[in-house]
């Protein structure tokens, strides 16, 4: 397997690539070999100090004088030179996250199309005009709010930071994003880029160290408008208490635990291989993962063959080889976790239908790879079934009806996303209107697609990502009111 030699990475701040003012580091680690692969800087308070100071200059200098038009040219150079850099990052992003190879692509790809999306968006936030009385004239105009800290996961490091950074850019904005501590180093890239394509520096500083010290301390810092977080919905609910202390603007994009319907009148074929790929997609470390695969009864035992044969097909291992589809675990600690969780789930009386143990063939065992892992009966109060595990581990439920589905999928403390596979066309939508999630599938495992608004009901968080819902969501609107009549206002007729 091949591993990157260890390097020392620094951050980015003011345009200028920087160590820890501690001048202590983290080391990262490949997570297919758990070899060191690098060093990052172990920021502290001074550093994100000096990253909002520069963050707050570029947002009343530098980037207030770049025009919409201008933000769009800057937005789009950066999504040219991330094309152009495709295959140097994806080999970045893999050896960082253990994710396979063709995913990393197929992410970047897919970072470049919201990259252009969001620099189409400058030039098109507008206001409105009020109908007024006479003598009046109403308007609104949408400003940007300030340096936006950004707190973005491990699972999609790249895709993460663009979501975040683009709109929040686009919308005259400036940055300083951290990045989770196993998984920085595309973000760096971000930043490098974004400077090669000539934004200026300071718009966009990226900091690395640990959330609960640097992360809360810019969640909770007085230069910052807005916090953009994703992440767990525990560490979600810290982050809106330090926010609140100066009132800033929070957007939350937190855990799931997303349902995946199977109807007896579905394309079996279609919903299984969708049903596979909507949960073991990295390795079921995505926030979306259709985790709980709700399937009716009378087709509960062919879903259940069927999906355990296609499991069986799934090429786990290097992440490096483009055959791969799923691999590594992004760390020993996840991987112990997920394992903890199987355990909780035969204590609970869930079976192994497959699964369950490492991989440990061909020099796996260095690093963390986990088989695909199918639960079966389970019931939907199950730990299993409630609790987001952040693996490859899929849980089957047997239901009965329309209504005992909708009941069951609604019955968690998350809303994030769902999929039901159906051919009846009425039911499709009466339970995609039924199912309380911010985004729903109907016959395609796809979720988050450019330019369609993501995010979550209930404990999934607030806000939403991708699509022009987010631009506003990086704006305040400003009510301006004129008078102009050529009487001057005198209403107490003073
Ligand atoms: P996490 O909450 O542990 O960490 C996320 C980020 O927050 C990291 O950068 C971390 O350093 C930082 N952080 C940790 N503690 C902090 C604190 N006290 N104050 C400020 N920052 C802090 O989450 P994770 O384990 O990195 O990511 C997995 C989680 O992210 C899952 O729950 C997943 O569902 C969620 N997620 C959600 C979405 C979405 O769009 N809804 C997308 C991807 C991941």
């Amino acid at each position: 397997m091949v591993t990157a030699d260890v390097k020392r990475y620094r951050m980015i701040i003011g345009g200028e690539e920087t160590d820890a003012s501690s001048g202590e580091t983290t080391e990262v680690v490949n997570p297919a070999t758990n070899e060191v692969m690098g060093t990052v800087p172990r920021s502290n308070n001074v550093d994100v100090d000096r990253a909002v100071a520069s963050a707050r200059d570029a947002f009343t200098g530098a980037w207030a004088r770049v025009s919409p038009s201008k933000r769009n040219r800057l937005l789009m150079r950066l999504a040219e030179l991330v094309r152009d850099n495709l295959d140097d990052l994806a080999r970045l992003e893999t050896i960082n996250s253990g994710k396979a190879i063709t995913s990393s692509r197929g992410e970047i790809l897919a970072a470049v199309e919201d990259l252009e999306f969001y620099a189409g968006a400058a030039t098109k936030i507008t206001g409105e005009t009020i109908p007024a009385p006479s003598g009046l004239l109403y308007y609104t105009v949408r400003e940007p709010l300030g340096v936006a800290g950004q707190i973005i996961p491990w699972n999609y490091p790249f895709l993460m930071a663009v979501w975040k950074v683009a709109p929040a850019l686009a919308a005259g904005n400036t940055v300083v994003l951290k990045p989770a501590s196993l998984t920085p180093l595309t973000a760096f890239r971000l930043a490098e880029l974004a400077l090669e394509a000539g934004i200026p520096a300071g718009t966009l500083n990226v900091i690395s160290g640990p959330g609960g010290s640097v992360g809360a301390y810019l969640a909770g810092h007085p230069g910052v408008s807005k916090v953009a977080f994703t992440g767990e919905t525990s560490t979600g609910r810290l982050i809106m208490q330090l926010a609140s202390q100066t009132m800033k603007r929070v957007t939350l994009e937190l855990g799931g635990k997303s349902p995946n319907i199977i109807f007896d009148d579905a394309d079996l074929d279609a919903a299984i291989n969708g049903s596979v790929y909507s949960i073991f997609y990295n390795a079921g470390q995505s926030c979306e993962a259709r985790s709980r695969l709700l399937v009716q009864k009378t087709v509960h035992d062919a879903a259940l063959d069927q999906f355990v044969e296609k499991t069986k097909r799934i090429t786990v291992g290097d992440p490096l080889d483009p055959e791969t589809q799923i691999g590594a675990i992004v760390s020993r600690n996840q991987m112990e976790t997920i394992e903890g969780y199987i355990e909780t789930g035969v204590a609970e009386g869930a079976a192994i239908a497959i699964g369950g143990k490492r991989l440990t063939s061909n020099g796996l065992q260095r690093g963390n790879f986990l088989q695909p892992t199918v639960l079966t009966g389970v019931t939907n109060e199950m730990t299993v079934a409630q609790e987001e595990i952040f693996g490859p581990v899929v849980v089957v439920i047997p239901f009965e009806d329309e209504k005992d589905a909708i009941r069951m999928a609604n019955d968690s403390i998350y809303g994030l996303a769902g999929t039901i596979w159906t051919r009846d066309v009425g039911r499709a939508h009466r339970v995609a209107g039924s199912v309380d999630t911010g985004v729903i599938g109907i016959n395609t495992p796809a979720t988050a697609m450019p330019g369609l608004p993501f995010g979550g009901y209930k404990q999934s968080g607030m806000g939403r990502e991708r699509g022009f819902e987010t631009m506003k969501q990086y704006t305040e609107v400003k009510s301006v009111l004129v008078n102009t009549s050529t009487r001057s206002a005198n209403p107490w007729k003073l």
